[in-house]
Order: C-alpha cells, then structure tokens, then sequence
C-alpha cells in the first residue's frame, strides 16, 4: 500500500554483526599457569602442513605461526574442541583445562 513503511526496531549491539572483540567481552577466562594444548611435533608443522590449518580453524585465534615454532595462545581458548579434530595430522594434544580454569560465559 502507498505510503506504507515498514520500520525495522534498532536492534542491540549484541544483535548485530558483533566482530570478534566484540564477542570476546561476553567472555572470561581464568587461565592457568600451564597450557592445556600442546603441539606435539613442531617438525611435522613445518614439514607436512603447508596452510597451518589450526591457524585458520580456530576461532580464538590461539595458533600463530612464528616462522619455525607455533605459539600457543591458551589463555584465550574457547574450548570448543575442533583441534582434536581439525588437526589433519593429530599434531595437537587437547584436554580440557584443569577445574575451575579456563573459559566462563557472561550469560546477560
Ligand atoms: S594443523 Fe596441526 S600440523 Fe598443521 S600447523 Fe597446526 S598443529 Fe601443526
Ligand atoms: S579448542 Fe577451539 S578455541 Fe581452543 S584452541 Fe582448539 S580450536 Fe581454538
């Protein structure tokens, strides 16, 4: 109908296309002092994995490659798991941090 309009409500900020900063102020993380990820055979990331695919996959952006070593950022990971499996040569060894560290959601 003519001179009809459909106005859209503003929506939060959290609604929107929140970038990963953004995303990461709804988390928390208690670290511990010691790593919970551990790849294994840095040779077998220089030699045998061109793309460094954790580097890609994670969403944490916990993997930089550091021209002959990967630096492990664990205090940022959201434990979602997918280097156990992404990994194409099982080169990470994951496990869940020890109690009472690692990821807490802000829930509201
Ligand atoms: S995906 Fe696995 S093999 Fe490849 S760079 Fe990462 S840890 Fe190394
Ligand atoms: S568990 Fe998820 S967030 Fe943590 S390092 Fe692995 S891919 Fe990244």
């Amino acid at each position: 109908m003519e001179g009809d309009e459909v106005m859209s409500e503003p929506q939060p900020a959290s609604a929107k296309g929140a970038n990963i900063e953004e995303k990461q102020y709804l988390l928390r993380f208690n670290a511990d002092t010691q790593s919970h990820l551990h790849v294994m055979d840095t040779e077998v990331c220089m030699t045998s994995c061109p793309d460094k695919i954790c580097t890609i996959f994670c969403p944490a952006e916990v993997y930089k490659w550091e021209e002959i070593r990967m630096h492990v950022g664990y205090e940022g990971c959201h434990e979602c798991g997918s280097c156990r499996i992404g990994c194409p040569h099982q080169n990470i060894k994951w496990v869940y941090p020890k109690g009472g560290h690692g990821i807490v959601f802000r829930l509201g």
